[in-house]
């Protein structure tokens, strides 16, 4: 019997350790507290956007951005939808996985004029037969940007990027762009 509990009690605080050393690998996904994190988009990517916005307006095309940066918490609020939430899976990625979360991505929308968001994608409003969401995917992507449509696994229309040449891991050890703020960077001007 005795023997038994040692044995079970070893048992569990092997499961502890493993558990804890599993936490500080990161799980899940990411390691919040290790690396400073960005807390805006990137100035060339907010830059490279409205310029988007607007070449877009020229063309005839309406779009509005309706999403930029997001920290690794409402990436992984945002990764439950559908999952342990109720909703549509919208995202396969957790916090510290999207360039979302390092200021590096936006998502757009082609509106209609009274600001409602168009999501059929064959949707043509400067009627020259080609799809306005291909038109501003090609747009954005003469821009520097990377269109989450040409994805192979899960096409994120409305998703555009700008690596920099980072990877998601070259971001998770804390490798940044140049030109980016990172949290704390701020604190002594206010
Ligand atoms: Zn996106």
């Amino acid at each position: 019997m005795m023997r038994k509990a040692k044995r079970y009690m070893a048992a569990i605080t092997i499961a502890a350790v493993l558990f804890l050393v599993w936490r500080a690998m990161g799980y899940p996904g990411y390691n919040y507290g290790n690396v400073p994190m960005p807390t805006d988009l990137h100035p060339s990517v907010r830059e490279k956007a409205d310029e988007l916005v607007a070449l877009a307006a020229k063309k005839g095309i309406r779009i509005q951005l309706i999403e930029g940066f997001r920290t690794a918490e409402e990436q992984d609020r945002l990764y439950a939808q559908g999952r342990t939430e109720i909703g549509q899976v919208v995202t396969y990625a957790r916090g510290g996985e999207s360039y979302h979360n390092y200021g590096l991505a936006v998502d757009f929308a082609l509106t209609k004029e009274d600001g409602s968001l168009i999501w059929d994608m064959g949707h043509d409003m400067n009627g020259n037969a080609r799809p306005d969401w291909e038109e501003v995917a090609t747009l954005a992507k003469g821009l520097g940007f990377e269109w989450g449509g040409d994805w192979e696994q899960f096409k994120d229309y409305p998703h555009l990027q700008m690596s920099f040449g980072l990877s998601i891991s070259d971001l998770k050890r804390g490798k940044r762009p140049p030109g980016q703020a990172v949290a704390g960077e701020n604190e002594t001007n206010g």
